[in-house]
């Protein structure tokens, strides 16, 4: 199977604490990494778990609240004094290149490296970003301020070629991928080989989509259906559902509740408040609803199966 993992580099929210970092994740697809949001010191859990920064090149940031943002000006930094000369692609909403350019001017302006903003409209489910084995578009989410998730999606693969049908068959190397693409195979003499005995299926695609942060918000469950895991914030336990509304984020029964009306396969809970002494609490909120559910930790690596 295909490499295709989540790296928690920190699930924490509001301000960084000794227990928790400020959210941002890696997403590795095939060794290639994908950043999510840029908490401050990213840079350090990204080192802390062995991540290697010559294979990141795309980072999307959910909205412009400094827990999620405030280390990227010093990843930036850092990948300048580390000799960078490739691209940097950072997604955001518009007023994210506002806001860096100026500073990138001041401290950066000898960076070895092209900083390159891609702005999209947070409020609309659009494609952003495609290359040959992946797709991620945009999640509408409703909190203070503009703010996306982001769902990640596997291209279908090719089937696999059954290794002794080649050679049962003395298929040249020339038609190879034409029985990939599907077509059946003709023998010198005729005979037609149709494609199903010569291939078996390949596995199929599997998507992560990632809801941080957001209050309670049903419009996402058509976007996220029957995704293979689900990363949703789960800021309070029920019991603080004032402050949840007041600050526009979910409770972990909420996030739960929305995994299951979206038939996802397993669920994430992250972005927890400093306040809450014991996360078990939260786990076993969200259990209640929804059994297959894990709680974020930094340093976890989940994969997506
Ligand atoms: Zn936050
Ligand atoms: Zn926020």
């Amino acid at each position: 199977m295909e490499r295709f993992e989540i790296n928690i580099l920190g699930c924490g929210s509001a301000l960084p604490t000794t227990k928790h970092s400020l959210s941002s994740q890696v997403v590795n697809l095939r060794d290639k990494l994908f950043m999510i949001d840029c908490g401050e010191a990213a840079q350090l859990q990204f080192r802390a778990m062995k991540l290697s920064f010559s294979r990141l090149d795309h980072i999307f940031i959910s909205h412009l609240h400094g827990d999620h943002c405030f280390g990227l000006f010093g990843l930036i930094s850092t990948l300048g004094m580390l000799g960078r000369t490739a691209d940097l692609d950072i997604y955001a909403q518009p007023d994210a290149e506002k806001v860096f350019r100026p500073m990138l001017n001041y401290f950066c302006s000898e960076l070895s490296y092209r900083v390159v903003f891609h702005a999209f409209d947070p409020k609309k489910n659009t494609l952003i970003f495609e290359d040959r084995t992946l797709k991620v578009s945009t999640i509408p989410l409703r909190h203070r301020v503009p703010t996306a998730g982001f769902l990640f999606e596997e291209k279908p693969k090719s089937p696999h070629i059954v290794r002794e049908m080649l050679d049962f068959y003395q298929i040249p190397f020339s038609q190879i991928n034409a029985v990939k693409e599907g077509a059946d195979f003709v023998t010198p003499d005729g005979q037609i080989v149709p494609n199903a005995r010569l291939t078996r299926p390949a596995e199929a695609p599997k998507r992560y989509a990632y809801c941080s942060d957001t209050i309670y918000y049903e419009k996402i469950i058509p976007i996220i259906e029957n995704v293979d895991v689900l990363y949703h914030e789960a800021t309070f336990c029920e019991t603080r559902s004032e402050r949840t509304k007041q600050t526009m984020h979910s409770t972990a029964r909420q996030a739960a509740e929305i995994a299951r009306a979206a038939n996802v396969k397993q669920l994430i809970l992250g972005h927890f408040s400093a306040r809450i002494t014991d996360e078990n609490l939260l786990l076993k909120e969200a259990c209640e609803v929804f059994p297959n559910t894990i709680l974020a930790k930094e340093g976890l690596t989940v994969t997506v199966e």
